[in-house]
Order: C-alpha cells, then structure tokens, then sequence
C-alpha cells in the first residue's frame, strides 16, 4: 500500500528537563548588577529549590518536542468507539476566547452577565429542543457527574412521593459509568442481558420491574453501536410500575436531528458536549454533562437556574430559590468555557448541519463496516449507528489478537481503536469514524485494516512484534500496571 499521510509510529527520545541542566545556564538576563553583593540570610540558602537551569531555547525545544508527541484528531484518525474524537472547528475555540466571555468573572451580579446568562439560558433551550427534553442543568462537568446528578433527581423524585426504591436496571450493554453511578447514588444496579441482536428486549425489562425499581438507565445508542428499538416499550413497562427512564445520551453524535429520546418515553438523560458539540478532549481536559428532564424532574435540577423574568434591559437572573433542588453539583454554573464552545457550535451548524452531522456519522461508520466485513467478524450483523464491533475471532486462528493488531495500526499510521469494549463482545474492536473524516481517510484506514488482516494469515510475526517504528514498542503492560515506574 501506499505510505499513510501523517504520524506513523511515535518517536520519542526527550530526556528530564534535569537530565539536560547546565549549572549557570539562563532563560532570561538582566542588566549588570550596580549595587554590591550580598548573601542570602543564613537559614534561606538550605531552601533553594532544585530546578533545571537551561537556555530559554532549551525550553521552547523541550515543550514543543513533546507537543509534537502527542498523537491526537489534530494528527491522525483517531477511531476511538464510544468516545466521538471528532475534529472540533478552531472557531469555537477562539469565540470560548474572546475577553468578554473568557474574563467574564462567575461572581458578577447578574445585570453585568446578562450576555452570558443569555447564552446559558439559550443553549439549555437548544439542548431541550434537540434532546425533546422540558428542562435542563448545565452544571454537571461530565458524563458521568450526568449519571449521578440525573439519578439523584430520580431519588429525589421518588422521595417526594413519600417512596424509596432501592434497586436500578442497568443492561449488560450499557456504558460502564451506569452501575458506577448507580452505586455511587445508593441504588444496587440489576443487570439485565441483551439478547442475540445485541438489544434489550421488554420482557428482560419486565422480568425484574417491580415497585422497588427506581428506574432503569439505558445507553441508546447502546455501546454495541445499536439503536435500542424497543426502548419506547420498555419505557411503558418501567413507567406503568412508577419507575422513572433514564437515557444516557453520551452519543448523541448518531441522533442529534434525527431521534428526539424525549419523545419517545425518556424521563431524563445526560449528553456530553465533550464528544459531541465541538469540546476537544481525551487526557482529562474540562467537559460538560448537561442532564436533560421532562417537567416533572424540573423542580429537582441543581441551584442555581438561569431564569428569564426581568425588565427588557435587563431580562436574566440567576434563582437560588428552588426548595425541591438537590442542591449544587458544581461550582458557579459548570464549566462555561465549554458551554460557550457548545453553543457556538450548535449556532454555526444550525438544526440542517446538526441532523447532516448525525446522519453522516452514522454513514461513515455503516460504510467501514460494510467495507471491513469481509476481513474482521462482525457479531451483530445490524446496521449500526456512529460505531461498529468487530471481534478478532478470524485471526485467532493464527494467534493474532485484537491487541496485536490494534498495536500494528500505530505503525501503519492510525490511532488505534477502543478494543476490549464493550465487555459483551470476546476481543472487541470498536470503530468510530465520525462525521468529520473524509472518504479518502476512510479508505486509508479500511487499507490499513485489510493490510494487517491479510499480514495476519501470511506473516503473523510482524503483528505479533508490532508496534516497531515507535522508540518505545511492544511493552510490558502487567508490569507498567502493577508496578509503574512515574519518574524518568
Ligand atoms: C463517554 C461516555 C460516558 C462517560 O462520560 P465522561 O464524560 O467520560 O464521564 C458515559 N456513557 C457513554 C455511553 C459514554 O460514551
């Protein structure tokens, strides 16, 4: 095949900023000294800390260099299922920039912020429209926090009705910060099996609903890459119990414009704007989980809420005053420079681009699935949604696994894709290409697949020794995990 465009394999040879030190060495120079010299006082002299003393080229050189290792959507495809890394436009970067919004302090009273109490107000009514939601919370910092902020509104719910459920359903096919939140809630998670398809059917649902479930939390799309089809029967069964449905919309990249989860039986969900709406992340940099409620949740969401009831000139203030709430789940009002990324997105795009947006991901995923099928096995034999799993189950037969050739792509210049998840699927590999990769990278990448499936049957050695053109290649992941070497 033809060489890949872009990073193949990592080198990475960057000693310690220590490592590089030359004693007297400077970043910086003053003029020449004009007063006498004294010593520091005594007891001051032990305390000199210990830093490099380099060059402020030294410096530059240091940092970019390991700028540069950084393999990233900036860089390469980066097919990683479940967590949209998709290219997210510079603009929004530069609006989440713009002084009046970046300086913009959380504690101004509310007459200096109506133009980010504006913007807050109105991306929660885009998110509504866009999830078909009544309500929403901006305040949660990731999925996650979602999770735990939607379920304790779910408790709240149930206690203000005077009940207390202890149990949640939770599909084996759900992310796994489900049961995590579950617990994390007080709630003892139920696991129900997905069937054959790959989905939950209502009579799974039925067979453990009783007046003791709180609720049920589904991934839709689930993290096979499968709508749930009957979730808007399930949603009766759980409802028709008292049971509230929770819907973790995390990808809401296969569904903005196309499916409203509101309409079709959800009580509450969370979205991540980190994945969806134009946040760059990965390497744990800020997020947002807004959590999304139909009115009956409403009076529950965290304090404070951004409320339009005030004279024109002066029309948004934010209301402490929510005696039902369950309180604060985040300092001021979340983590705004996201938010503002979110809604400069969301405006850019407008409700067309949104819908062409989902409609793509979901074509772009169907189309490596259709294009690869015939070298990797598929297990459910479904179209899918933003993402499809494959299984390494043709390679085994000569010894090749899921990790081997996900180790063999970084040589052949991708980024490799989740593997091992979802844990229903033995030696998983989930593809997520997103809308924003062009039909020439795809068929980069299903080159590259092909290439390492055919390497498989013919020179299974090169797998099994892969990756070879980073310094560091094949590791020794037992023992980087059980005794992690952090310094140098
Ligand atoms: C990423 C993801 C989460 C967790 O989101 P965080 O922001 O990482 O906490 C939850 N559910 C699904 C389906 C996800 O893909």
């Amino acid at each position: 095949m033809t060489e890949p465009v872009g990073t193949s394999g990592l080198v990475c040879n960057e000693p310690l900023l220590w490592e590089r030190s030359h004693p007297g060495r400077r970043a910086f120079s003053l003029p020449r000294r004009d007063v006498p010299e004294a010593p520091l006082p005594e007891g001051l002299v032990g305390d000199v800390p210990d830093l490099p003393e380099l060059s402020e080229l030294d410096v530059v050189r240091h940092f970019t260099r390991l700028s540069q290792w950084n393999v990233g959507v900036d860089t390469v495809m980066y097919p990683l299922g479940s967590c949209t890394m998709k290219y997210n436009p510079k603009l929004h970067d530069r609006l989440a920039g713009l002084a009046g919004l970046a300086d913009a302090h959380p504690l101004l009273p509310a007459r200096f912020a109506q133009g980010a109490l504006q913007l807050l107000w109105e991306l929660e009514a885009y998110l509504a429209e866009i999830t078909g939601m009544d309500a929403v919370s901006l305040q949660p910092a990731a999925g996650a926090q979602g999770e735990f902020t939607g379920l304790m509104l779910i408790e709240a719910y149930h206690r203000k009705q005077g009940q207390r459920r202890t149990r949640i359903i939770v599909p084996d096919t759900a992310h796994g910060t489900n049961p995590a939140s579950a617990s994390r809630c007080g709630f003892h998670p139920v696991t129900v099996r997905s069937n054959a398809r790959g989905e939950l059917t209502p009579d799974a649902v039925a067979a453990v609903m009783d007046e003791e479930v709180a609720g049920i939390m589904l991934t839709n799309p689930n993290t096979l890459g499968l709508f749930e089809e009957h979730i808007r029967t399930i949603a009766a069964v759980v409802h028709a119990k008292g049971g509230q449905v929770y819907c973790d919309g995390a990808n809401l990249n296969a569904l903005m414009g196309v499916v409203r989860l509101g309409d079709i039986g959800v009580d509450v969900m969370h979205v991540n704007l980190h994945k969806t709406f134009s946040t760059p992340h990965g390497g744990g940099g800020p997020g947002a989980g807004p959590v999304c409620v139909k009115r009956h949740l409403e009076p529950f969401l965290p304090v404070p809420r951004v409320v339009r009831d005030g004279p024109a000139d002066n029309p948004f203030r934010l209301d402490q005053q929510r005696p039902d709430s369950i309180g604060k789940v985040h300092a001021f009002y979340g983590n705004f420079g996201v938010l503002v990324r979110a809604y400069a997105y969301i405006r850019s795009m407008g409700a067309e681009g949104l819908k062409r947006a989902s409609q793509l991901a979901v074509l772009n995923a169907n189309y490596l699935k259709e294009s690869l099928r015939d070298v990797l096995h598929l297990p459910y034999d479904r179209p899918c949604m933003h993402e499809c799993v494959f299984t390494d189950r043709q390679q085994r037969a000569h010894k090749v696994t899921t990790l081997d050739m996900a180790k063999r792509l970084i040589d052949l210049g991708f980024h490799p894709p989740t593997v091992y998840f979802p844990l229903v699927v033995n030696g998983a590999l989930m593809i997520e290409p997103t809308e924003t990769e062009s039909k020439d990278t795809l068929d980069a990448f299903v080159a590259a697949v092909r290439q390492l499936a055919a390497e498989a049957e013919t020179d299974p050695e090169t797998l099994l020794r892969a990756p070879e053109k980073p310094v560091a290649t094949r590791l020794d992941e037992v023992t980087a995990a059980r005794r992690p070497r952090l310094r140098g």
